[in-house]
């Protein structure tokens, strides 16, 4: 069992008072594909590199399986590392490049060439064994990095931005690339990117993190539909969330949300966590994503409660989508997805409705979400 084990660990780099990486706990299951996701800076790259022993760690536990490798040299962790700039031998044709870990190992010639064959045809790079990384374009140059990668059945494989120097369609191929190569190997995985839609689409899990701190960990459908903190809210998605600053009131037996520009009566069900929280005239934060806020007459229909009404600023059209960016009488902004039948020119009065069910409230001094 692969199973990866963080407990408390941290990380400070020499004199910095700053920890790089704070009270890290994480349980990564076998066979999980697991993804490190944050800002630069935020330790993703300090985390994986201490789970792989090629740095110290400053406090805490490391378990690869049941083993406590603190203290064992890389070359004995039984993992396999691929970054971002391939780190290919530009001397080594494909075949020896792939060949070096078992090589090193001492494994028999019959066996270094039956693996190197078999990652070959997995990675569909078996027509080029014979030349050199510089001969390659990039993407192929990136298959062979992961060919170096999976020859062998290690622990864990540790990618660190491994699609980053990619351009946009190849990273979309080997994204799908990845993902297959998990299903067929299963081998525990920890992926680290900066890309919220690699993300999104690689992970079983998303560690997001901030400033070495982890601030959410969950399922991609959880991180999304109720991200933890207004943080993780921001980060995710591709149009960034909408955040109103208001204050919660009951009025006519009706818990509202109140900002200077409009008024949106909650539901039922937010309604009862405001009461057991006795958080009447309290200032929160709401968060709702442009995909929860419609120009349909139907959703106006059904949400009558629940309206804005503001001035079309801009419309930005994606192809499947417009997003309509509202003015709501100089108050409040806020972006709107919408089908392209709904078709508003800039400068158009128009109505939205939220659905209030998606929306959340956030605490406008800890920025946690609040349930
Ligand atoms: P990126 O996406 O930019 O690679 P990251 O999330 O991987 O960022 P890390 O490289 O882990 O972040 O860095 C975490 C923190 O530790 C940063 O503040 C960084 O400046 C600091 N740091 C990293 N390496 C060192 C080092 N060798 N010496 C001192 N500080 C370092």
């Amino acid at each position: 069992m692969a199973r990866i084990l963080l407990n408390n660990v941290s990380k400070r780099y020499g004199k910095f008072k700053e920890f790089a990486v704070k009270d890290f706990n994480l349980d990564i299951e076998d066979q999980e594909f697991l993804v490190f996701l944050g800002p630069s800076g935020c330790g993703k790259s300090t985390t994986l590199r201490m789970v792989a022993g090629l740095e110290d760690i400053s406090g805490g536990e490391i378990f690869i399986g049941d083993t406590l490798v603190n203290d064992i040299p890389p070359k004995d962790r039984d993992i396999s590392m691929v970054f971002q700039n391939y780190a290919l031998y530009p001397n080594l044709s494909v075949y020896e490049n792939i060949a070096f870990g078992l090589r090193i190992r001492k494994v028999p010639k019959f066996e270094i060439e039956d693996a190197v064959k078999r990652a070959a045809r997995v990675l569909e790079i078996g027509s080029f064994l014979d030349r050199k990384p510089r001969e390659l374009s990039g993407g192929q140059r990136q298959r062979v990095a992961l060919g170096r990668a999976i020859v062998r059945q290690p622990q864990a494989f540790l990618m660190d931005e491994p699609l980053s120097n990619l351009d946009a369609k190849l990273r979309v191929q080997m994204r799908a690339e990845i993902i297959r190569l998990h299903k067929a190997i299963g081998v525990t995985t920890i992926y680290v990117t900066h890309d919220q839609i690699e993300a999104m689409t690689m992970g079983d899990r998303i560690v997001v993190m901030n400033r070495g701190i982890i601030q959410q960990v969950d399922t991609p459908e959880v991180i999304y539909n109720r991200p933890q903190n207004m943080f993780v809210a921001k980060f995710i998605g591709n149009q960034p969330m909408n955040f109103f600053h208001g204050t919660i009131r009951e009025i006519d037996g009706h818990i509202r949300f109140f900002t200077s520009a409009f008024n949106l009566r909650l539901t039922d069900e937010q309604a009862a966590m405001m009461r057991n929280k006795r958080m009447q005239e309290y200032e929160v934060v709401m968060g709702i994503r442009p995909e929860h806020i419609g120009v349909e007459r139907e959703l106006i229909e059904s949400y009558p409660h629940a309206t804005i009404r503001g001035f079309l600023q801009f419309n930005e059209f994606i192809g499947s989508d417009h997003y309509y960016h509202v003015d709501s009488y100089g108050k409040e902004s806020f972006t709107v997805r919408a089908h392209p039948r709904y078709r508003y020119d800039e400068g158009d009065e128009i109505t939205v409705a939220v659905d209030m069910g998606k929306a959340l409230f956030f605490d406008k001094n800890s920025q946690e979400l609040m349930t």
